[in-house]
């Protein structure tokens, strides 16, 4: 696990817990991941799962991580799905940098992002905050998609499928 930035945390932490009112342990909950989750905990957290696995209500969970966003806790990420194997295709840091045509190298194959069903968000936290070495989606994500497309073409080569697009 790596180093947190103790002032910083304990002041966005402060700022966050005076934004507005917050049920019992809400925050604090935030905080123990922070502290003690591991490196994967904190990247790429979907707030509804964190509710689920928190006991916590979804619409408080969610504006949770906004305002923790808004308080430089974490980072949100806008990712595009490929509707075929679910993989992320692609993140981006705003929703202005989205586009509706993303590429899978998994499935080899064009996509078009379809609003809602293929678009995600989510919360990683800050590298201020805490660096962790999740940090980097784009490279952890073309390393993870590399290896796996090597695997799927073996396995095309193996079966004789065809690879064409
Ligand atoms: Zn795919």
């Amino acid at each position: 696990m790596t180093a947190i930035n103790e002032k910083l945390v304990e002041d966005r932490l402060g700022t966050l817990e005076a934004a507005r009112s917050w049920s019992p342990r809400v925050v604090s909950r935030l905080e123990a991941l922070i502290r003690s989750g591991e490196d994967d905990a904190l990247f790429r957290i979907n707030p509804i799962k964190f509710a689920a696995d928190k006991g916590m209500a979804e619409a408080e969970a969610v504006d949770l991580f906004l305002y923790a966003t808004a308080h430089g806790l974490f980072e949100m990420n806008w990712m595009l799905l490929c509707s075929q194997c679910g993989c992320v295709t692609e993140s981006f840091s705003a929703m202005n940098k989205l586009h509706d045509h993303p590429h899978c190298n998994l499935c080899r194959v064009d996509l078009e992002a379809k609003l809602d069903d293929y678009i995600a968000v989510s919360f990683t936290v800050s590298p201020q905050i805490r660096p962790t070495n999740s940090i980097a989606p784009t490279s952890f994500q073309r390393k993870s998609i590399r290896s796996s497309t090597t695997s799927h073409q073996r396995a095309r080569a193996r079966t004789g499928a065809s690879s064409g697009r």
